[in-house]
């Protein structure tokens, strides 16, 4: 048996990284699972790998109609909609002196608004299928506490956090049968990670030395550190938990 039996789950930004990581583990405990990604040739090869428990379908978050299309495609290829992964996301290493206006925009239109998007018509998806769900978003340790090297993220993963507990106290006062809540990853080792080494002009080895410093377990986390705390807020195990903020972080957040 596994953890998330009779579980259909949207995984958004599933085409690699922590998303990738939830998309086969979700599979493995027993899931379906559409991978929702801009990078349609990474996500189609993974779906495939994962077998007739998966589909992709090529979403962009930013794009209302678009998550209407893939929560309808999701009901056509497996009957309903139990699970949102809110795990698109982008970053830029730049503080609120550099930050473009550009780059404000992208990152608050992916790693905010996209979580509204999908949130708001998941819900809408959700509340009458009778079922158990759950929606959890992802934020980020910034979206705890702040580092002035990210300001656009820290504006969009702060927000994300208390739309998180907003959304999760609506489901609860109109007895909707769905949990919401919000995971904060500590500096995990995925391409974003190679990518923000990168912008700051490091190897992915002195990068990770540098941060190793700031994570008090003394080591940074792995994609599956954080795929193991999804499968447990989709599962029923976690019925009691809603419009919580789960870091799984090497003790980042705890000084
Ligand atoms: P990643 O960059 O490795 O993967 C992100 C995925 O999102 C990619 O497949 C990309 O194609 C997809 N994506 C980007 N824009 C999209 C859009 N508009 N529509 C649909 N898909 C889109 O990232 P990751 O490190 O796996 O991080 C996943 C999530 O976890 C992000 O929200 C990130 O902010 C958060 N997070 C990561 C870390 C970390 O250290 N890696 C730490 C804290 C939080």
């Amino acid at each position: 048996m596994g953890r998330l039996d009779n579980k259909v789950a949207i995984i958004t930004g599933a085409a690699q990284g922590i998303g990738e990581c939830t998309a086969r583990l979700f599979a493995k405990e027993g899931a379906k699972v559409i991978i929702a990604d801009l990078n349609e040739e990474k996500g189609r090869e993974i779906a495939q790998s994962i077998g007739p428990d998966a589909r992709f379908f090529k979403l962009n978050v930013t794009d209302y109609e678009n998550w209407k299309a893939c929560i309808a495609y999701t009901k056509q290829e497996f009957g309903k909609l139990n699970v949102l992964i809110n795990n698109a996301g982008i970053s830029y290493r730049k503080d609120i002196a550099t930050t473009s206006v550009e780059e404000w925009d992208r990152t608050i239109a992916i790693n905010q608004t996209g979580i509204f998007y999908g949130m708001q018509l998941a819900i809408e998806e959700m509340r009458t299928n009778g079922e158990k769900c759950s929606i959890a978003n992802a934020s980020s340790i910034e979206g705890l506490v702040a580092e002035s090297a990210f300001f656009a993220y820290c504006a969009a993963k702060g927000a994300v956090t208390l739309m998180t507990k907003a959304a999760a106290l609506y489901c609860g006062e109109n007895r909707l049968s769905i949990r919401v809540n919000s995971v904060h990853p500590g500096y995990i080792i995925t391409p974003m990670a190679y990518d923000d080494a990168r912008q700051n002009g490091q190897t992915i080895e002195e990068y990770s030395k540098e941060f190793i410093g700031k994570h008090p377990i003394g080591y940074l986390g792995k994609p599956e550190d954080i795929a193991y705390g999804y499968v447990y807020l989709s599962s029923d195990e976690a019925e009691f938990v809603s419009g919580t903020s789960l870091a799984i972080d090497g003790c980042y957040t705890a000084q």
